[in-house]
């Protein structure tokens, strides 16, 4: 077992004194280590390939809650639109149609984040700032989906400085957005890893999405 229960146990005291989600990121990882984590009381745990996703869920005890935080296609979102409990990387108005659509069939609301782009690399995914708010104004017209925050990645670097201003960016966008869309319900802000987790919770995340660091490292 690769699961190192100490260092679940520190981080989710270090986390619940400041009122912050701990979010499990089992990819690539056995159902059996994901099962060692929920024994010790984790809930909540992500992966971002739909297959993967989709073959792990019914192996786990109902109650645990599943994140999708990869890059979703549109033609996906029906093999987990019956049990997803947050849809984290929101990235186009297409795909938060096609959530709706989905969420509509099952007789659910899916709670979603919209991801934002907020790193220097061109390959993350992610809205920018003016579509954030395009489709927080759509938004009453998917009655399925409900946008409960946003989700960001810092850039892969180790300037502490550069990922600081990066994740405050991504919090004075959420800020705004709460001030001007104070309607809807925007509490949640995803954003730290593993190795950025502490200066993320410093510029006011309320979910961090921890992989490495509960798990072992991934091959
Ligand atoms: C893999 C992944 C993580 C976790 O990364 P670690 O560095 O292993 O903690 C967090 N967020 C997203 C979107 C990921 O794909």
């Amino acid at each position: 077992m690769s699961v190192n229960a100490n260092v679940y146990h520190q981080l989710r005291s270090e986390l619940d004194t400041q009122g912050v989600t701990l979010l499990a990121v089992s990819k690539t990882k056995p159902v059996t280590d994901i099962e060692a984590l929920y024994q010790l009381g984790q809930r909540d745990f992500a992966e971002n390939y739909v297959q993967e996703l989709v073959d792990k869920q019914p192996l786990l005890p109902p109650d645990t809650r599943w994140h999708f935080i990869g890059h979703l296609q549109r033609n996906k979102v029906k093999y987990i639109a019956s049990f997803c409990h947050l849809i984290q990387g929101v990235d186009s108005l297409s795909l938060l149609q096609e959530i709706n659509k989905q969420a509509h069939k099952h007789q659910r609301v899916i709670d979603v984040l919209l991801q934002v782009h907020i790193a220097s690399e061109e390959t993350k995914f992610g809205l920018s700032e003016q579509e954030v708010f395009s489709i927080l104004a759509e938004a009453p017209l998917y009655p399925h989906v409900r946008i409960i925050g946003m989700m960001g990645m810092a850039s892969f670097t180790d300037n502490t400085q550069q990922v600081r201003t990066e994740f405050l960016h991504l919090r004075s966008i959420f800020d705004t957005a709460r001030e001007r869309f104070s309607m809807l319900s925007l509490s949640v802000l995803s954003m730290g890893m593993s190795g950025d987790y502490r200066i993320a919770i410093d510029c006011g995340s309320t979910m961090i999405r921890v992989g490495s660091l509960l798990f072992g490292a991934r091959s």
